[in-house]
């Protein structure tokens, strides 16, 4: 169920009541080749601080000073 009215525009919340839920958000959970990866940037022993720890990242619009915590590996 929705919980907004039809015709609002929504964006991404990564999915806040799956990961309240302890569920991973809903593009993360059943990609077989984890090319999405989810996880606290607090947590050095985590999956997605692991998989940064020897590859670059990038940002979208750094510029904007928004700093999302949205990543792309290289
Ligand atoms: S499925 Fe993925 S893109 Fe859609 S709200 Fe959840 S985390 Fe964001």
């Amino acid at each position: 169920m929705r919980d907004h009215p039809k015709g609002v525009v929504s964006k991404c919340d990564l999915c806040s009541k799956r990961v309240k839920g302890g569920q991973e958000p809903a593009c993360v959970e059943p990609c077989p080749t984890d090319a999405r990866i989810y996880g606290d940037w607090d947590d050095p022993l985590g999956k997605l601080m692991q998989a940064c720890k020897d590859r670059d990242s990038t940002q979208l619009r750094p510029e904007l000073g928004t700093d999302p915590s949205v990543r792309y590996l290289r």
